[in-house]
């Protein structure tokens, strides 16, 4: 037994509700003190004073996508199409091929994605994925185009640039190509720079929407290997594999549209900057009928990635109807739900569905002559990111990252969520960190065993010097350690 005391626990029962000590057995807190035991037989562990918070939980993550591409070549801070060029020839291939990642084109001199010619230029022999930031577009070699079986011939002026469903087919290909040695070791990339940031569980997207899971089964027999829990979502459609999967979700970002920045995210109204151009619904109401039925149907909850608020309507409108013909505590989820109206949160509040959000989106994109104003316009960017109203409504929202997309930081995205753009919107630093503990177990229907501070819940812990309930400054917080079912695993 361990007796953790000198801290401040934060026991995420209630706003302020804090306790002195807390008593591990197993893994498991076996006790919590209002007042530090006297006598007591355990090892005792002094935390220095310092604040003490449930492990965090990231419900949103491509973390194979995350941890593979964190062994790549990081286009995220380039200035030119020269700097692309540099970083890709010093980066080492993993299972003899080469990803580089967050690339986004209006960051760049250039304005411009480089070409197939310009990447054969510099890597030839073996295959290169560019990808997008937002990972809806990329950019291949000729090595890759050779090797890619294609559903139908190359245009003979292909340019190596691919867009939506290319896009999808071409980066799952990549990462089917991925041995095992390479998905373990992208695992533990992953499982790494989660603890670094204070995550104890984070949820993580596998495959790609088609009906094979990919690498989910391997994974599921090494999951006890890793330092965090990886909680597994099958990016599929198909329920029965699921079900012999032995998992009780299916979907993540399975796509009822594309992204803002690929303007390919489905709207109500035409793009601000494209007034011809309304996006991409990628799929039919009945598609989406049909399949949130038959998964409702088997018990399982639902996850879809939406963006636009035509995509989002066809998504809210079938998990409605499953819940209408039988209502159940599933919790269907809407994954980014970035575009909203007040009558569509209505009818979320009222059909027990659940957000999962992005705080970063807001950071990043929401500021004035950002991307969301940009393709939106100003008026309509006043509805994205409605996470005040939708607390307001007490729809279950839970915090993520969508990682690789934006930073596996839970700090930056909690001060995040407390500074919304549009102040309106802005949670309180409590509200916010709920997202990432009980709201985020919740979510998972882990409620009785994650994301409190609590007896009888898993020994899952972080210690930091700063209050996260109250404002702060996340470059500031000083990580202490994190404790996984009461062990330090950093
Ligand atoms: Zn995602
Ligand atoms: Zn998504």
């Amino acid at each position: 037994m361990k007796l953790f005391y000198n801290a401040i626990f934060h026991t995420m029962k209630s706003e302020n509700d804090t306790v002195k000590a807390i008593l591990i057995e197993n893994g498991v807190i076996v006790k919590t003190f209002n007042e530090i035991p006297e006598k007591i037989s355990a090892e005792k562990i002094d935390l220095q004073g310092n604040h003490v918070f449930p492990g965090l939980i990231d419900t949103h993550t491509h973390a194979f996508e995350g941890g593979l591409y964190s062994l790549s070549a990081d286009l995220g801070k380039v200035c030119s199409l020269q700097d692309v060029f540099d970083l890709i020839e010093s980066t080492e291939p993993i299972g003899n091929m080469l990803f580089a990642y967050q690339f986004d084109e209006n960051l760049i001199r250039e304005k411009r994605f480089p070409t197939m010619a310009e990447l054969d230029s510099i890597l030839s022999d073996i295959p290169l994925l560019l990808r997008r930031i937002d990972g809806h577009s990329c950019v291949i070699n000729s090595a890759a185009a050779k090797q890619i079986p294609w559903e139908k011939p190359l245009p003979s002026n292909f340019n190596g640039i691919l867009r939506r469903r290319e896009n999808d087919f071409v980066a799952n290909w990549f990462h089917q190509k991925v041995n095992n040695t390479g998905i373990m070791r992208a695992y533990q990339k992953a499982a790494e720079i989660a603890l670094k940031n204070g995550l104890t569980t984070i949820h993580t997207m596998i495959g790609d929407g088609r009906n094979d899971p990919e690498h989910l089964p391997f994974l599921q027999k090494h999951l006890a290997k890793f330092p965090i829990e990886f909680i597994l979502y099958p990016q599929i459609t198909d329920v029965k594999t699921v079900l012999n999967l032995g998992l009780p979700r299916i979907g993540g970002c399975i796509l009822a549209d594309g992204s803002f920045g690929s303007h390919t995210a489905g709207l109500k109204q035409p793009y601000f900057d494209q007034p011809e151009n309304v996006g991409c619904c990628y799929q039919t109401n009945e598609y989406w009928e049909n399949f949130v039925q038959e998964a409702h149907a088997a018990d399982l909850q639902v996850f879809i990635h939406a963006i636009g608020d035509a995509a989002i309507q066809q998504v809210i409108d079938a998990y409605k109807n499953a819940q209408l013909k039988s209502p159940k505590n599933l919790r269907h989820a809407v994954i980014h739900n970035e575009l909203t109206d007040d009558a569509m949160l209505d009818d979320m509040a009222k059909f027990g569905m659940a957000a999962v959000m992005q705080p970063m989106f807001d950071r990043l994109w929401a500021g004035k002559n950002g991307l969301y104003e940009q393709v939106l316009g100003v008026e309509r960017t006043k509805s994205t990111n409605r996470f005040r109203s939708i607390l307001n409504r007490n729809i279950l929202l839970a915090g993520s990252s969508d990682w690789y997309v934006t930073d596996l930081n839970p700090f930056a995205a909690i001060s995040a969520a407390s500074n919304m753009h549009h102040g309106n919107q802005s949670i309180s630093p409590y509200e916010a960190l709920q997202l990432y503990t009980s709201n985020a177990a919740k979510l998972s229907h882990d409620e009785n065993r994650l994301g409190k501070i609590q007896e009888a819940f898993q020994a899952d812990f972080i210690v930091t010097n700063t209050d996260l309930t109250k404002p702060f400054i996340s470059e500031q917080i000083k990580l202490q350690s994190v404790y996984k079912k009461g062990c330090v695993v950093q």
